[in-house]
């Protein structure tokens, strides 16, 4: 995110990856690098999914192949890590990007804390570098949703707008989403002002008066969080009373630059260009108020993208996947890597390096089964 209030996000780049898998490439793309589609609904998968062949594909859909020794699903830093170093052991992989190509990412303007940029990058710009990378070893990516999967036999099987996809080992890093208040401006000024991750974000505020609003530990804790760099945080919650755990909400209320405001309801977020202020109102009267803010961080939970591996993976009591062994799952065969079972650090860094790990214990996986020669290994 940009302390910059006047800059847009994201800033135009210079990059020119192709998201749109329609082969478009270089000035084509040069107006706008990044062509994602973040709003699509997924389409409904037929009854009776069929084979690559028998599908004739338009658009967006592939039109490459749809059998490798390794499919990654996801491709935020975890998938599109795993790819580069698939991709690096020979093993072909293919990568299924999901509507949401380059990942929660996308979604930010300047990332500051991934190593390797000392000036900062821009979201999106960071994506298009890891996918330009995956792309260069020979990964083939298509931007599609799996909308089911059958985990039951080797190859494994995915579907995605009715092509079927095999692959000797899946590697899922479908990532968690933020949940948002669903307001148009929170909606506009996301990037400008309003953030759902304070960690990555509470930097750019230090000087400032800025809001949170959350009725959990998560809420109770970026609020304290965020007091190092604000001058005063109002944590607001809909409620009268915190759903925290209580040693959160002493140590918030303890803390001399929190406001809490209970029974308080953000209607919009103010501003143009950035965050100036909010309106908010009384849950209990309806009354409505103005108050002053320059960030708004929203802390009410993320939904891991589990859906579709619910009826074959584990799931813990958050609805995370649960892991076996590092980057394993229940299934042999199949891995795991990055934010949909990481709830504790959710960030790039940790979800590339989980990709990285999952990416090297497939390989070894498929060499333990005899899919690729033990030579492969060398490629690390
Ligand atoms: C506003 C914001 C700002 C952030 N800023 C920073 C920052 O500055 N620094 C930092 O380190 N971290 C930051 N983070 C956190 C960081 O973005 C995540 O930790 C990281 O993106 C997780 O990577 P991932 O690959 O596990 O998942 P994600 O990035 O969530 O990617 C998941 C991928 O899975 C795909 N997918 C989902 N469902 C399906 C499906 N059914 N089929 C196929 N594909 C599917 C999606 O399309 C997407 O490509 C920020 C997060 C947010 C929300």
């Amino acid at each position: 995110m940009s302390d910059d209030r006047t800059t847009s996000n994201p800033r135009p780049s210079g990059l020119a990856i192709d998201f749109s898998g329609d082969g478009r490439t270089g000035t084509e793309q040069a107006a706008s690098p990044f062509k994602i589609d973040f709003g699509g609904a997924a389409p409904t998968a037929p009854a009776e999914p069929t084979t690559a062949a028998a599908v004739p594909l338009t658009g967006t859909h592939d039109r490459g192949r749809t059998e490798a020794k390794v499919i990654i699903v996801g491709s935020g830093p975890a998938g599109l890590t795993a790819a580069i170093y698939a991709a690096r052991a020979n093993l072909e992989p293919i990568v299924l990007a999901g509507s949401a190509p380059g990942g929660q990412l996308m979604i930010t303007s300047d990332v500051e804390n991934y190593p390797g940029f000392p000036d900062g990058i821009q979201g999106p710009d960071l994506m298009a570098t890891f996918r330009a990378q995956a792309e260069r070893f020979g990964t083939h990516i298509v931007d599609v949703d799996i909308e089911r999967v059958d985990f039951s036999a080797r190859p494994f099987r995915l579907w995605a707008r009715g092509v079927e996809y095999k692959a000797q080992a899946v590697i899922v890093a479908t990532g968690a989403s933020a949940l948002w208040l669903g307001l148009d401006s929170e909606t506009r000024l996301r990037g400008r002002g309003v953030s759902a991750c304070a960690t990555c974000d509470g930097f750019f505020f230090r000087g400032k008066e800025i809001a949170v609003v959350g009725g959990g530990d998560t809420a109770l804790e970026e609020a304290t969080f965020l007091t190092r760099f604000a001058t005063k945080v109002h944590l607001l919650h809909r409620r009268d009373g915190f759903r925290g755990s209580k040693i959160m909400v002493d140590r918030a209320k303890a803390n001399p630059k929190i406001e809490m405001h209970y029974n308080t309801k953000v209607e919009e977020v103010l501003g143009e260009a950035h965050v100036e202020g909010l309106r908010v109102s009384d849950t209990t009267t309806g009354a409505e108020r103005t108050m002053d803010a320059e960030g708004l961080f929203i802390a009410i939970g993320y939904k891991p993208n589990t859906d579709v591996f619910k009826d074959w993976l584990e799931v813990d009591d958050k609805g995370y996947l649960t892991v076996r062994d590092e980057t394993g799952s229940k299934i042999e065969g199949v891995f795991i890597a990055g934010d949909v079972h990481d709830h504790r650090y959710r960030q790039a860094v940790t979800a590339a390096g989980e990709g990285c790990k999952a990416a090297i214990d497939a390989e070894r996986w498929l060499e333990s089964v005899g899919v690729v020669e033990e030579s492969t290994a060398a490629a690390w």
